[in-house]
């Protein structure tokens, strides 16, 4: 890994260590999974406090796939794209059930095989639950992994094939929770505090920003 890469990732873990938990709550694989379809496009706050009551009226895998549609749209109506995320969380609970076992996979191929499952959600499944070196590229990874230069590309998946390039593995399931710490309170997307930040010299977008 290159000096400056480490020097980066050094002072992330100064700041904020690697002590993070998950950002959405979870009790087991499957809840952390149908959290991240829902994630899509929303808060994970938002998501947090629907799936705070939701997992609690659907306990199990079992519950979801048995889910009426309906009824399921309106309980998460407030994440947004809830029909797209409702038909996909009721496909994905009865492909676990009948082509798993029950048990969400942990291999990438057979993660991506379940609706509504992109590499990101799968590469959070694989660090999260199975504590499998795994770059998570959501939009605060993507954006600041453009900004420090370590990647340039708009691509995501792109990305993460360069991330995993750039950064040893190590890393790789600490920098989505460096990089979402980061991104939500300093690297902001639209207004970013560069006067602050603590990797300004580092940055290849301050000017432009
Ligand atoms: Fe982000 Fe500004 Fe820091 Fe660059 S200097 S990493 S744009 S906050």
């Amino acid at each position: 890994m290159k000096k400056r890469t480490l020097e980066i990732l050094n002072k992330m873990d100064e700041m904020y260590g690697r002590d993070i938990p998950c950002y959405l709550n979870h009790d087991a694989a499957w809840q952390l999974l149908f959290s991240t379809i829902m994630s899509a496009q929303c808060t994970d706050k938002r998501v947090n406090e629907v799936t705070a009551t939701l997992y609690k009226k659907y306990p199990s895998v079992r519950a979801f796939a048995d889910a009426d549609l309906s009824e399921l749209e309106k309980d998460i109506h407030s994440v947004g794209f809830y029909h797209n995320k409702a038909k996909n969380i009721i496909a994905c609970a009865r492909k676990i059930l009948s082509d798993f076992g029950g048990e969400v996979p942990s291999d990438i191929d057979a993660l991506t095989t379940l609706p509504g499952v992109g590499r990101k959600t799968a590469n959070v499944i694989r660090g999260n639950i199975y504590n499998e070196p795994s770059v998570v590229v959501d939009t605060h990874v993507l954006r600041i992994s453009n900004r420090l230069g370590f990647v340039n590309t708009k691509d995501p998946v792109k990305a993460e094939f360069d991330l995993m390039k750039e950064i040893d593995k190590d890393y790789w399931i600490l920098i989505n929770k460096w990089f979402i710490a980061f991104g939500r309170t300093i690297c902001e997307a639209r207004s970013p505090q560069c006067q602050n930040c603590f990797l300004k010299e580092y940055c290849k977008e301050k000017k432009k920003v």
